[in-house]
């Protein structure tokens, strides 16, 4: 199991699924199960830099998703240099 950030692009006023805010969502959290999706969380940018900063300490945990023409997504396979 492992868990994908989404950024969002567009400034969204919404309840924070996290932490019940309402509040400017920065990512979308979808909760992956192999190729299936088991759930999705929208969370406010404090919560995603929690989630970040998680990300950073549970390497493989989470997946961030760059939008289409940002950095390449990290965490495949095989590729450390
Ligand atoms: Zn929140």
């Amino acid at each position: 199991m492992h868990v994908q950030m989404i950024p969002y692009l567009e400034i969204r006023r919404r309840r924070c699924d996290c932490c019940d805010r309402t509040a400017n969502l920065a990512a979308k959290l979808l909760l992956m199960d192999g190729r299936a999706l088991l759930g999705d969380l929208e969370l406010c940018g404090t919560c995603a830099a929690a989630f970040g900063s998680l990300a950073q300490e549970t390497p493989g945990l989470v997946r961030e998703e760059g939008p289409p023409s940002g950095r390449p997504v990290p965490g495949t396979a095989g590729g450390e240099d």
